[in-house]
């Protein structure tokens, strides 16, 4: 079968999707790039927000009408949304034929299998993970990147987040399978790995032996041929000195932290269940700066908790002006079922989260721009991903601190390293010409 995957949500969901890519191109079935021409069609979903849950539903409803030609056409539906509400999924979307769940994306192409043979939709979504996921194939979008998953799961119950109750309690991998695991990327062509967890800071608790990230990270940095590390995400209750320290160190490690914030207001924060005040943050953030004070810093923001005031929200932009972020992915808040938040209500009204959220996006753009000004004038060394997504025939390349860089070039500067004279900047990316 001809076989397109649909990835809504995060990093983690676009690790999922190259691995069912890889199992069911293993199986004898062949990408493409054209939904219409697909005889599979898998949407991996998610259900963090309710935007990402509505595009699923429209995405999944439009093609009743391509499936009423093509009656053979096996449409699958995976991820957080099958896990949660595979019941209600089916009600609502009856053309389904696979519903599966977080834990068992393995099974996909058995369940695929099935359905060609069954009159009924076949099912199938596991409470929990039987095992840590390995050694599946993986189909990978970028040659030279990939994610590796380190720590499945999340611990932390943060009142807004549906993710614990969908992907379960944390799962870490062992040190010696994930260093097995780069090796034999960076023997496929990989040079670039991003270490992938809810909460990348508790790697390795549920192991023996207790290994911590900042040990994994060095491990991993020995990898002959491994050229960049990243790693997300990194909860801030959970920032050890070891993972500074190793930032600083290890010569692979990027020096770029994506760090959630959530919220200002310390008062915001304990509703939130976050586990740190505003202060705890600022201070970590000090600490980052003040070991690398060339490092890249990220983070997420939400406006418009159950309670937030004015007050609260100030908290936020003085936080916002004070860490200085390089970006932020910024959200308004949206009630996620199931959840003690949820139970709050939704008291802010929505013109007011609107007003919030334009004004937070203003400053934090402001921020933004005069971060990347500041580096116009220097040479930085990038890596060259490919043509640029303005379709204008530049390439990009994307530095350590994971900044985009647009310029001129020849295709055969793809895949290599360059470096990069920086003669504009723009809010969400910079500028340049190559430079020897
Ligand atoms: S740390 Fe909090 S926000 Fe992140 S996945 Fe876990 S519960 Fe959700």
């Amino acid at each position: 079968m001809n076989f397109h995957i649909v990835t809504f949500g995060c990093q983690m969901n676009k690790h999922d999707s190259e691995r069912m890519a890889g199992l069911l191109a293993r199986n004898g079935h062949t990408w493409t790039d054209d939904m219409d021409e697909a005889d599979l069609v898998v949407f991996n979903t998610c259900t963090v927000r309710q935007h990402a849950e509505d595009r699923l539903i429209g995405n999944v409803a439009g093609l009743k009408r391509l499936k009423a030609v093509r009656p053979e056409m096996i449409i699958a539906v995976g991820g957080c949304v099958a896990q949660k509400e595979k019941e209600r999924l089916l009600e609502k979307l009856p053309h389904v034929d696979v519903v599966f769940g977080t834990h068992n994306y393995v099974n996909l192409p058995q369940l695929v299998e099935r359905a060609q043979v069954s009159t009924k939709p076949v099912c199938e979504v596991l409470d929990a993970l039987d095992l840590p996921p390995n050694g599946a194939p993986s189909l990978r979008e970028e040659k030279h990147h990939a994610w590796v998953p380190i720590v499945v799961g999340c611990n932390n119950f943060c009142t807004y987040c549906v993710v614990p109750h969908v992907r379960g309690r944390e799962v870490s991998r062992p040190v010696e399978d994930l260093k097995n695991e780069v090796e034999k990327l960076v023997a496929d062509g990989v040079v670039e790995v991003t270490l992938l967890g809810q909460n990348v800071n508790s790697y390795g608790r549920d192991l023996y032996g207790k290994p911590q990230f900042a040990r994994l990270m060095s491990e991993i940095n020995e990898v002959n041929g491994l050229e960049r590390i990243r790693f997300t995400t990194s909860h801030p209750k959970d920032l050890s000195e070891e993972t500074i320290q190793a930032l600083a160190e290890l010569e692979k490690v990027c020096e770029h932290l994506h760090l959630p914030v959530q919220a200002g207001s310390t008062r915001v924060l304990a509703g939130m269940n976050r586990r740190y005040a505003k202060e705890d943050y600022l201070r970590i953030v000090e600490k980052v700066y003040a070991t690398l004070p060339e490092i890249a810093l990220t983070t997420d923001i939400m406006v418009g908790f159950p309670d937030e005031t004015e007050e609260d929200f100030k908290e936020t932009l003085d936080v916002v002006e004070r860490a200085r972020f390089d970006y932020a992915f910024t959200f308004i808040y949206s009630p996620r079922e199931g959840t003690p938040a949820a139970k709050m209500g939704d008291l802010v009204p929505h013109e007011v989260k609107a007003d919030r959220f334009e004004r937070l996006l203003k400053v934090q753009n402001r921020i933004s721009l005069e971060k990347n000004a500041a580096l116009v004038g220097r040479v930085i060394q990038a890596f060259v991903e490919g043509p640029s997504k303005r379709g204008n025939g530049t390439l990009t390349a994307r530095t350590r601190t994971n900044k985009v860089i647009n310029f001129s070039g020849g295709k055969e500067l793809i895949h290599g390293m360059v470096n990069i004279l920086i003669e504009e900047a723009r809010t969400h990316f910079l500028m340049g010409r190559v430079v020897r």
